[in-house]
């Protein structure tokens, strides 16, 4: 029996492209839901914040797939989904009680994380590629994910889990 063709890490690479792809597009629709969701009035405007660098991160991973030379297209996110999912069950279980904002913050925060990790392994490999294009535009996006999970830790040390208390 012939062996397989290797499987590479562009092979690689180019799969967890599509993974985050496919996740961002995902968030992309779940934060205006969140946005609308919360509560408090600065919760909601960081929700929104990031709505908007959200649209820019799909557009930079466009980019990375033109560098590969390959269309863009995502592959189903079983984690993401997941995570997503979870912060529904908290939108209903906990709508129009004070541990609501908590909640849709650590659903968020959740979701920060996951991309903090896709980020930094994609810039990792565009790195050992020599894709210095793509790193550029990877970090870009790693630096607001990272930023946003900041502002987002800063909320809930401050105004919405003491509300809640
Ligand atoms: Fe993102
Ligand atoms: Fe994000």
């Amino acid at each position: 029996m012939a062996p397989k063709a290797e499987k590479n890490l562009t092979n690689l690479f180019q799969e967890t492209l599509k993974d985050i792809y496919y996740a961002e597009k995902q968030i992309l629709r779940a934060l205006p839901k969140m946005a609308k969701s919360a509560q408090s009035a600065e919760l909601a405007a960081a929700f929104q914040k990031h709505r908007d660098e959200t649209e820019v991160h799909v557009e930079r991973l466009e980019q990375v797939f033109e560098l590969l030379g390959v269309q863009a297209r995502g592959k189903t996110c079983d984690a993401i989904i997941g995570i997503i999912d979870e912060g529904k069950e908290i939108m209903e279980d906990f709508a129009g009680t004070a541990a609501l904002d908590p909640g849709l913050l650590a659903a968020a925060q959740a979701v920060e994380h996951y991309e903090i990790s896709r980020y930094g392994t994609l810039r990792t490999w565009a790195q050992q590629l020599g894709m210095k294009d793509a790193v550029k535009l990877l970090d870009l996006t790693l630096g607001e994910e990272k930023a946003t999970d900041a502002a987002l830790s800063q909320l809930a040390t401050t105004a919405v889990n003491a509300k809640a208390a």
